[in-house]
């Protein structure tokens, strides 16, 4: 379970003295003089007892000030209360809006950027982006170049508040994969900081989310306990999920494939599973070349097998499988599926299912 954002219309009485620098006893003593002047309000005089007339007469402009006191300051403490949940923070893609998510909690409002099932390495930045990063507070982005549209983005909302978020921080990333042998062929992507795909690896995702809660928090501090337990929390899942990754790999060591997009170097350096080579193909048209570079690959690296990516010309790869003879299992980038922050956690337990059998 997550610990939502604070939302506040009442305050519990730690967070009351936290806002409220006045000592409890004078708190009471206040909200004392203030029933007693609604009380005298209240009451006809006559039959009010003498004493307490008195005392009334005497305190009237003490109780009066008293009252104004104590609607000030629950006023403040109100709007204190308010700028807390209004944090705005724009998340760039998938995983990283689900980390956010899991470190803010459920009731964390928090607005994706790129929409599940759009490639980040070619997106294209909207208007509506730009007025999103305009009202940000935070931006939480993955980093390594990955978001190559990001800072002109930025730079076009000119909000100088925003508080950017590079969830890898840290983070020493891999070089991109060159095996491909055929050099002619373009690369759908290549990042001059290193591979960018920290998020498929349950350990360095944990960096991440560390990077995040420790932004969020510096940003935030009014909501740090809330960001440091929801962290907690999920960080102990993907603990257990690293353990079964590390348990059901074992019997697999050094386990070869290929892959069709260079997203799985941390996950296979992690796991001792080896990325043989990736073979770029064109989204559509893949050409009899295209076919034979993927069957020189799989000979000379002797592979187990060939892991495609969900929604990428499934039906040619299959194809290409079964004439070489090797099986072909869907591995999942986490580009696209659901905006649930447990989502992260079936999508990895599905790849770890792939890699398991194809190196049966
Ligand atoms: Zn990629």
């Amino acid at each position: 379970m997550h610990y939502p954002l604070v939302k506040h219309s009442f305050l519990n009485s730690s967070q009351m003295s936290s806002i409220w620098p006045i000592p409890e006893s004078l708190r009471f003593l206040a909200l004392f003089f203030v029933m007693i002047y609604i009380k005298m309000i209240i009451i006809p005089k006559k039959s009010q007892k003498s004493m307490f007339r008195k005392i009334i007469q005497i305190n009237r402009p003490l109780l009066g000030i008293a009252a104004l006191i104590t609607a000030v300051c629950l006023g403040s403490a109100g709007s204190v209360a308010q700028n807390k949940s209004e944090t705005k923070i724009v998340a760039t893609f998938l995983p990283i809006y689900m980390f956010t998510k899991g470190v803010t909690g459920e009731s964390g409002e928090v607005e994706i950027l790129i929409p599940p099932g759009t490639d980040p390495h070619e997106y294209q930045a909207t208007p509506n982006n730009v007025r999103s990063i305009a009202e940000a507070d935070v931006l939480v982005k993955n980093g390594l170049g990955l978001e190559e549209f990001l800072d002109k983005l930025v730079d076009a909302a000119g909000n100088y508040q925003l508080q950017e978020i590079d969830a890898s921080q840290k983070i020493k990333a891999l070089e991109e994969d060159n095996h491909d042998h055929d050099h002619d062929h373009d690369h759908d992507h290549s990042h001059e900081t290193g591979n960018p795909h920290v998020w498929l690896d349950p350990v360095l995702a944990q960096q991440q989310v560390k990077n995040i809660r420790d932004g969020l928090i510096k940003a935030d501090p009014n909501n740090a306990a809330t960001y440091q337990v929801n962290a907690d929390i999920y960080l102990k899942k993907l603990q257990k999920l690293d353990q079964e990754f590390q348990t059901r790999l074992a019997p697999f060591k050094g386990c070869k494939f290929i892959a069709f997009h260079d997203a799985y170097p941390y996950l296979a350096k992690r796991y001792n599973l080896q990325q043989m080579a990736v073979v770029e193909l064109p989204q559509d048209n893949i050409t009899p070349a295209d076919i034979q570079r993927v069957i020189r690959a799989a000979k000379e690296y002797q592979v187990k097998g060939l892991l495609a990516e969900i929604g990428f010309n499934d039906s040619r790869i299959q194809q290409i499988a079964q004439d070489i003879g090797l099986p072909v299992k869907m591995l999942d980038p986490i580009n696209s599926g659901s905006l649930d922050q447990h989502y992260y956690f079936t999508a990895m337990r599905n790849n770890l299912k792939s890699l398991e059998e194809i190196c049966q």
